[in-house]
């Protein structure tokens, strides 16, 4: 991504303790949850060796945030990242809680990661990796205490170990029972069936919905997408499904642009979801990366890492609807402008819920026992979706605040409401 150094950025974990307080403030938060909900119950790291296939042994460094369980199990993605550390977890691990919250589902939130650039391993290495990871962690994690997924650079073979691992330390008539451990596991082993694009498919549902609510059509709205992950390429595609044209995409090798529209399907055969990028792909031009978020279109969709929206380019988007793929990708200072500039940001934890939806549903469906088929899970989902977004919207409509503000107030409510309802032990 482009990186700016002109104005110091504001950390993730400042973004999102920004947030907290401003919501918390509004609605005029009990003083006592706000000090429970202003901090992580717990962050815990683990440091773990595992051979490489030089036969030599590093050491990696592990984490698990979890930052409130008044809901339900902790529940939050898993990267592998080089920048991740205690305090992105914390704050990722946050949102998760309002995220979770605000979708209505029986979850609190948290995150973690490894501190890797999984694109130096090999296969073989990262599933030891991710194994002793899954072994470090223990009973940190567990299928009613925390529920890992994937995030950043992790996928559903990552989770497939995650669960084969976790299972393994079980006794043989507990394993089976145990499989929701993780949720993002491939199909054929107790995945959910669209679990892959349930994440994109969200991020171009709240699009369409705030766009056909301006009595407006998708039909040849321009966007442009930073990251082309897992979100990046499912949000896209939706959306020219829809009659949308993808002028640029962005990733931390190249930025691409075609004034005819990108092909979704052609760039994301060119750049292989793990190591690859989209640099070298033929059917765009290669552009300078500072213009980027200055294009003139319709919608940005930042679907990459935190903090990519600030004061250093957020003056210089043009569009009128950000739509937060990414977790944390516009900090404080940016959202100001944004909004000063009258550009509506579908918040993260509203734009991007249709994956951690995807795998309440495949948690259940473990549960249960059950395998439910895509079109049910697509109906199901869109169902959920519309109305968490329709309940933004409504608090946007009444209070006449941002759609972050609007998001923020229903999540923190109902955790205020269940506090409440059931005291402080002892
Ligand atoms: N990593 C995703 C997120 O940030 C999914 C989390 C989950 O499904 O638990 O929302």
């Amino acid at each position: 991504m482009a990186e700016t150094t002109k104005i110091k950025k504001l950390s993730m974990y400042d973004t999102v303790m920004k947030q907290f307080n401003k919501t918390a403030d509004l609605i005029d938060l009990n003083p006592n949850i706000k000090k429970i909900l202003g901090i992580t119950n717990n962050e815990i790291i683990v440091h773990f060796p595992v051979k490489m296939d030089d036969g030599k042994v590093e050491v990696f460094t592990g984490y698990r945030v979890q930052h409130n369980n008044a809901l339900g199990p902790y529940k939050g993605g898993l990267r592998y990242h080089p920048t991740i550390d205690v305090e992105d977890a914390k704050a990722l691990a946050m949102w998760m809680t309002w995220k979770t919250s605000l979708a209505g589902l029986p979850y609190g939130g948290a995150k973690g990661g490894i501190k890797i650039d999984p694109r130096k391993y090999s296969d073989a290495e990262l599933e030891r990796i991710t194994r002793r990871l899954t072994y470090a962690l223990g009973e940190n994690i567990g299928p009613e205490h925390d529920i890992p997924a994937p995030d950043v650079n992790t996928n559903a073979q990552t989770m497939a170990w995650i669960a084969d691992t976790y299972m393994s330390t079980k006794a043989t008539s507990e394993r089976s029972q145990n499989q929701h451990v993780v949720t993002g596991k491939p199909v054929g082993t107790g995945g959910l069936e669209g679990r892959d694009r349930a994440t994109g498919f969200g991020v171009y549902f709240s699009i369409k919905q705030l766009v056909e609510s301006r009595d407006e059509s998708l039909k040849d709205k321009t966007f442009i997408v930073q990251g082309f992950g897992n979100v990046g390429y499912w949000a896209s595609k939706f959306l020219v499904e829809d009659g949308a044209k993808l002028l640029s995409v962005q990733d931390a090798h190249a930025t691409l642009f075609n004034k005819d529209g990108i092909s979704v399907e052609n760039l994301y055969k060119h750049s292989s979801p793990r190591k690859g990028s989209i640099k070298g792909f033929d059917g765009a031009e290669e552009m300078d990366p500072e213009d980027f978020f200055g294009l003139e279109c319709d919608i940005v969709i930042p679907a990459a890492l935190g903090n990519q929206i600030t004061a250093n380019n957020a003056f210089k988007i043009k569009a009128s609807i950000v739509a937060e793929g990414a977790n944390g990708p516009t900090d404080d200072d940016g959202e100001k402008i944004l909004l000063e500039n009258g550009i509506t940001i579908i918040p993260d934890i509203l734009c991007n819920s249709g994956g951690v939806i995807g795998s309440y549903f495949e948690w259940l469906q473990n549960r249960n026992g059950e395998l439910w088929d895509l079109d049910e899970v697509m109906e199901k989902l869109e169902k959920k979706l519309l109305k968490v977004f329709k309940n933004v919207q409504g608090e946007v409509d009444k209070s006449k605040t941002d759609w972050r503000t609007a998001a923020y107030k229903i999540a923190i409510s109902r955790i205020e409401t269940a506090y409440i309802q059931r005291g402080i032990f002892p």
